[in-house]
């Protein structure tokens, strides 16, 4: 055990699994899985659940499995294991040998099918997937009460058991057409729990699977294949989100009523939300399909590759996972959270750099022509070990067009004529005229600089009230900044009102794309998914498709910690 066992673990999961160490279940030993369906990418919401498994087998010195959840070849692929497997990767977990997929258990499973039959506890049906619902029957809000009147028995359901394997045995012989029969686990079509009502275990799909092929026309559904699989597995906790919750007694009844070899037990915690984004695979997939958004991978996409690609670090998602912590209460994560995660992390270890996005010409006419002066610049004032590197200035400068201003409006501090500003690691200029075009729009301004205050202040003693980034015009790499914004304009884009689609709440503006920017000439090299601060505008990441003649950024998170005001806001509201 860790030494943070050792005091008392910090979520009621890991309390659970210290008393079942302490009291010697499953010889001491703790292993876990993570069971992602290979239907999509995984999002951030799996963060959660990765972090949880994965970090409670290291913390306990056990193991934790990737296990796919392969029972439905109807929406599965390859593309989906493949990417599963590489953000699983990047957030820092390793799975080491144990890749397992439900379709390893097939035969397994099967077998186990024709063991409840004999049993009596298992029978085929001829109803069709609606008779089966209609039977069932269906929960009733009463008030503040939920009620469930009983179900009706299928005409099926007193085959015997010679019946009942033989059809199931033709079944599995691809004898019937698809949704023909299924198999049923025999309980109960009064229980209060609808998932009790004699749930189907097999249906027909005539569907070819991408592990097993053709070998099987009869595929499990995911209560007859987890629990089966952790016990295969000798998963000792099961951990999944609160919507199984009302499926445990039959996970505890399948393993009640067959012989398998070890007994896992099933924890429930709640999912993460976040604001302002959908966390759902099918609602996901539907804007990669609809071309809401470029890709699962797109940089406003919640998805792993979606925040890899924005610049967002594992370290970031673990840690905001981290602080969400591990409960079985529902509740929705501020967006602004996440961002402040990432802000810690690459504060820390983002190397600064000065970008102009939005450009304006600065002439100094009191520098020289054609001269070019290295100055000091520091990567990064949080980390002295990061050193200083030299960015060129010269007589011609972009600065951000933003940074000035004809006529200042009051509050306004950077430049305007007649005024004076720094310009960081060079000298204090000061605007001396604006030169427009004939639509009046201002084409560049004019400056002079004091050669006195190079890299430092005044040595009269006056002040300036701001500092600018800039780049040189001669020196600047020019490159194309993609501006993100929230996915969604809404903070709960799936509430909507009648009449409307959770898809009306799209934010329109959520990428701008600026193809004008100039960068300081230390950018020229850079990889897809560098990280770097621009000064004074935020942090950004190499794009994918970034190449040396086309440098493309992504701009991760603006500097504006809104979640400081946020946490104010919510400490004022609960006292
Ligand atoms: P979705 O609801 O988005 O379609 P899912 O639960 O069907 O997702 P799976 O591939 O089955 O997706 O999920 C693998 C594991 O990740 C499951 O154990 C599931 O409980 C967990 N998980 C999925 N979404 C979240 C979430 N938002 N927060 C925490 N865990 C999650
Ligand atoms: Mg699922």
């Amino acid at each position: 055990m860790s030494e943070e066992q050792k005091t008392t673990p910090r979520d009621f999961i890991r309390q659970i699994v210290a008393a079942d160490v302490a009291a010697g279940k499953n010889g001491g030993r703790v292993h876990t899985r993570f069971p992602p369906e290979p239907n999509a990418y995984l999002h951030i919401g799996h963060a959660k659940s990765i972090s949880l498994n994965f970090g409670v087998a290291a913390e306990f010195g056990g193991r934790c499995n990737l296990r796919f959840d392969d029972t439905n070849p109807e929406k599965e692929e390859v593309e989906y294991i493949n990417a599963i497997k590489g953000d699983i990767r990047w957030l820092g977990y390793d799975w080491e040998d144990r890749e397992y997929y439900a379709s390893d258990y097939f035969a397994q499973l099967y077998e186990w099918a024709e063991y409840l039959i004999n049993q009596g506890k298992a029978y085929v049906d001829d109803l069709s997937a609606e008779e089966i619902s209609e039977y069932r029957g269906r929960a009733i809000h009463d008030g503040d009460k939920i009620i469930t009147p009983p179900g009706k028995d299928s005409p099926y359901r007193n085959r015997s058991v010679e019946e009942n394997l033989d059809l199931f045995r033709r079944m599995r012989a691809c004898e019937f057409p698809d949704g023909a029969k299924t198999l049923r686990a025999k309980i109960d079509m009064r229980h209060p729990n609808l998932n009790m009502r004699d749930p189907v275990m097999y249906r027909i799909m005539h569907a070819s699977h991408p592990r097993t092929g053709d070998k099987w026309c009869i595929y499990p559904t995911y209560d007859w294949a987890h629990g089966q699989s952790d016990a295969i597995e000798g998963i000792t906790h099961s951990l999944c989100t609160l919507e199984f919750e009302v499926h445990r007694p039959l996970y505890d009844w399948f393993l009640d009523n067959l012989p398998v070899p070890h007994r896992p037990r099933q924890i429930e915690f709640s999912r993460l939300n976040l604001t302002y984004t959908v966390l759902s695979k099918r609602k996901l997939l539907q804007l990669v399909e609809k071309g809401h958004v470029a890709g699962w991978d797109d940089p406003r996409m919640p998805t792993i590759a979606g925040l890899r690609r924005r610049g967002y670090t594992p370290e970031a998602i673990r840690d905001l996972c981290a602080r969400v912590g591990v409960t079985k209460a529902e509740g929705i994560v501020e967006y602004e959270l996440l961002e402040y995660c990432l802000r810690q992390d690459l504060n820390k270890r983002a190397l600064r750099r000065m970008a102009v996005l939005h450009p304006l010409r600065v002439v100094i006419d009191n520098y020289p022509d054609g001269q070019t002066e290295e100055l000091d610049a520091i990567n990064n004032p949080e980390d002295e070990a990061a050193g200083t590197r030299k960015v060129p200035f010269s007589k011609v400068l972009y600065i951000e067009r933003d940074d000035f201003m004809e006529t200042p409006v009051p509050k306004f501090y950077r430049l305007a004529p007649g005024r004076e500003v720094r310009l960081r690691y060079a000298y204090f200029i000061k605007c001396t005229d604006v030169v427009k075009d004939e639509t009046g729009e201002i084409v560049e301004i004019h400056a002079t600089y004091d050669p006195a205050t190079r890299g430092g202040d005044a040595p009269d003693g006056r002040k300036v009230k701001a500092t600018l980034h800039w780049v040189s015009v001669a020196h600047a790499i020019s490159a194309e900044v993609r501006l993100y914004d929230r996915l969604f304009k809404v903070k709960n884009p799936l509430q909507v009102e009648v009449g409307h689609d959770w898809l009306d709440n799209l934010n329109p503006d959520s990428v701008k794309i600026l193809t004008e920017c100039k960068l300081e000439p230390s950018l020229a090299d850079v990889q897809p998914g560098d990280r770097f601060q621009f000064e004074r505008l935020g942090y950004f990441c190499v794009d994918p498709a970034s190449t040396r003649g086309h440098v493309v950024f992504n701009r991760t998170a603006t500097l504006r910690d809104t979640w400081a005001k946020i946490r104010g806001r919510q400490t004022a509201a609960h006292g």
